[in-house]
């Protein structure tokens, strides 16, 4: 057993001071003690007992370029020494909102923020603002950040495994995704299945005059890396333009992962916003949001609040900027090889389940994807999706870490641009130890 006796000392001293002892709730689930980080370094990362883990949790998704990237630290770093913040307009703003214009498709205008729940709130009042209607479409598994307008179904109608195995799930009233949450902001969300054209139309359809806005994760990372089936997302498209509903991309984990241009880039799709996040800093806070002139127009003419003090500050701007500029190299390279590194370890990952005789599969895009343990010959929505064997996978998640891989415990992996041919080789070793021991 891996020693993480100094981990489990700190998390105690910092359940005295730090409500929960974790600064984001999902953290405090880590088997066998939340670790403590000391230091990362491109693919890997080292804890307080002096463990090394190459690393897929890669700070949930922000780490494109790996850990403490030189060019874009120093880039941070210079940024900081001429003022960290402003309140005062400054170039690095314009340079970002102009290059973000250049490569997301969909993007005529900006509006810089902090995190994923912002820019996702901000989008939602964009579309109800330009709509004048109230009501959001979003769908099960997928999630939106933590604000009261839209926290629902993530985790928790995925912790009603057992219901929705019992096709009862989709039945039930929304609930709210946290206490202390107001349940008349929820009484607005209309909750459908994903991944099913039918069920979308009728439903737009008949409550066309309501509704606002659809927000969609355009493939649903939150739970099991869904791919949309073939025409889904455009015909998402087509209905919203039809019927006078804003469509929103949820960008946050896909945009400058699956491309410089997004999922939407990728796809070819033309959503009136995305909202983007994570890897955008590439591990420093900050969002934004992007879309058609016609509804970013509001923030001009001041009819949404765009509101932030540290919005489009000079070190956020700058992390930005310096990951943009890595991430556009060579045309594309730097995807290349994190597409082709990924699916190699996909591939593998792929044989050492049928040499093992585990039943499992690997849904996959990019360099992102979920692994799971299922009966099921295919998981391309959030029902077939909830019958995996979560804890089997949980348990495969801890014998990982005792073979000096981090990942996260609900199967999600994320690569970077620092995960090279040896860190590839190392892990389908540790995973080919690790299902023997399953
Ligand atoms: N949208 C999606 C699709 C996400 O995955 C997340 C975070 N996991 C968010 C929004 C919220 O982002 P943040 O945690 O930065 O608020």
């Amino acid at each position: 057993m891996k020693q993480v006796e100094n981990s489990r000392q700190k998390y105690t001293e910092s359940q005295a001071y730090l409500a929960g002892g974790v600064a984001s709730s999902l953290r405090s689930a880590m088997k066998p003690t939340p670790l403590f980080a000391a230091a990362g370094s491109g693919p890997r990362i080292r804890d307080v007992d002096g463990n090394e883990f190459i690393d897929y949790l890669l700070g949930y998704g922000p780490l494109i370029l790996g850990h403490a990237h030189e060019a874009t630290a120093s880039r941070v770093y210079e940024a900081m020494q001429r003022g960290i913040t402003f309140g005062l307009q400054h170039e690095g703003e314009i340079a970002l909102a102009r290059r973000l214009t250049e490569i997301l498709p969909c993007a005529d205008k900006v509006a810089l923020s902090g995190s994923g729940t912002e820019a996702v709130m901000l989008a939602l009042r964009l579309a109800r603002a330009h709509t004048g209607k109230r009501k959001i479409v979003r769908f099960h598994g997928h999630y939106h950040g933590w604000s009261d307008t839209i926290f629902t179904s993530f985790p928790s109608s995925d912790m009603r495994k057992s219901d929705a195995a019992a096709g009862l799930a989709e039945d039930k009233p929304i609930a709210a995704g946290t206490g202390g949450q107001s349940e008349l902001a929820l009484e607005e969300i209309i909750l459908l299945p994903w991944n099913d054209a039918a069920v979308l139309e009728a439903a737009l359809r008949e409550h066309k005059d309501d509704i606002a806005a659809v927000i969609s994760e355009p493939v649903m990372c939150n739970s099991g890396c869904v791919l949309p089936k073939p025409g889904y997302l455009e015909r998402m498209q087509e209905l919203t333009q039809e019927l006078g509903i804003v469509m929103i991309l949820d960008e946050v984990i896909t945009g400058f992962r699956l491309g410089l241009g997004g999922a939407h880039g990728r796809f070819g799709l033309k959503p009136d916003l995305v909202t983007v996040g994570k890897a955008l800093g590439g591990g420093i806070a900050i969002s934004a949001v992007a879309g058609r002139k016609e509804v970013m127009a509001l923030i001009e003419k001041g009819t949404v609040s765009h509101l932030g003090t540290l919005n489009g500050n000079g070190v956020a701007t700058a992390a930005a900027l310096a990951t943009i500029a890595e991430l556009s190299q060579e045309e594309g390279a730097v995807f290349a090889k994190m597409e082709a590194n990924a699916s190699k370890l996909v591939e593998g990952i792929r044989s050492l389940l049928a040499k093992h005789a585990i039943p499992g599969l690997i849904n996959h895009i990019g360099p992102v994807f979920h692994m799971m343990f299922t009966q099921e010959p295919k998981v391309d929505d959030f029902a077939s999706f909830t019958k995996r064997d979560a804890a089997r996978y949980t348990e495969f998640s801890g014998y990982m870490l005792e073979e000096g891989v981090l990942v996260r415990s609900n199967g999600l992996w994320y690569l970077s641009a620092a995960h090279g041919v040896q860190e590839i080789e190392e892990t389908l070793a540790a995973v080919d130890r690790a299902l023997a021991h399953l």
